[in-house]
């Protein structure tokens, strides 16, 4: 049985007093809930100050971004350690934003996906296709080849630790959400991958969010669909009626 991850990627939104609102408001209408687990994740300088006030509630903290190497000369990186050392317990890896604007690689993806996984962290890695690729009706080629190249040489042990999120790039920021028929298929094909690169027993285990313009309406659909694992949720993370919303509904739903 997966118990439902929803959780939210501020991306670069928010300032000090802004991001202690929502966290004030969050903190107050989630505290009952427990048939969900949840997280936010903010702008890594504002992840030590959130760290202490989301101390002792159900709200995890997640960074979006980690280096690899642990420590040296990487100007403007942070390591695994120091995402720890803040009280950080999830970290976003392989964005479709940092993919498209950073030219993250899966290579890269799976590097720091090691050193997350060492470290005791818990991942949360995206796939995704463009519009032009589902247009070409290449989808499942590329999620395929992205699952592959950025899980490859994983143990058994850390791929059921690894939260992957389904986010095709086209419903990204746009108001466009995918059908929960068109994610279903993606996520039940990436179930079946994973039964093939590591077994039936770990792909049962592993937690697949999907992402792109999650909103309170709908989400319940999207959520009920059997693969379908959770929700990584953008825009609507930033308000705190519509990602309280999405959570509600969540914790309502039984599979
Ligand atoms: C995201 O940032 O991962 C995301 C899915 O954004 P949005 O919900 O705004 O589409």
């Amino acid at each position: 049985m997966r118990k439902l991850f929803i959780a939210g990627n501020w991306k670069m939104n928010l300032l000090r007093s802004s991001s202690q609102e929502l966290l004030a408001k969050l903190k107050g209408s989630l505290a009952a809930i427990d048939q969900v687990d949840i997280a936010v994740c903010p702008p890594a300088v504002y992840l030590s100050d959130i760290a202490q006030v989301l101390a002792g509630s159900n709200i995890g903290l997640g960074a979006q971004n980690v280096y690899s190497q642990p420590e040296g000369a990487f100007t403007g990186e942070v390591s695994c350690a120091m995402l720890l050392d803040v009280g950080c317990r999830y970290v976003i890896l392989g964005h479709s934003e940092r993919r498209a604007i950073f030219g993250e690689t899966d290579a890269l993806v799976n590097e720091k996906l090691k050193a997350v996984l060492a470290a005791g962290l818990t991942p949360i890695v995206c796939v995704g296709e463009t519009l032009q690729e589902r247009e070409a009706a290449r989808t499942l080629e590329v999620v395929g080849s992205q699952c592959r190249g950025s899980l490859a040489g994983l143990s058994l042990d850390h791929m059921e630790q690894t939260v992957l999120a389904y986010e095709p790039v086209w419903a990204i920021g746009t108001g466009k959400t995918a059908t929960p028929a068109q994610a279903e298929e993606v996520h039940a094909e990436i179930r079946n991958l994973l039964a093939t690169m590591f077994s039936p027993a770990v792909a049962q285990k592993v937690i697949i969010q999907y992402g792109g313009s999650v909103k309170p309406d709908g989400v319940a659909d999207i959520l009920s669909q059997p693969n379908i694992d959770g929700g990584l949720v953008g825009g609507a993370s930033l308000k705190a009626d519509q990602f309280i919303s999405i959570i509600e509904q969540a914790a309502k739903i039984k599979k």
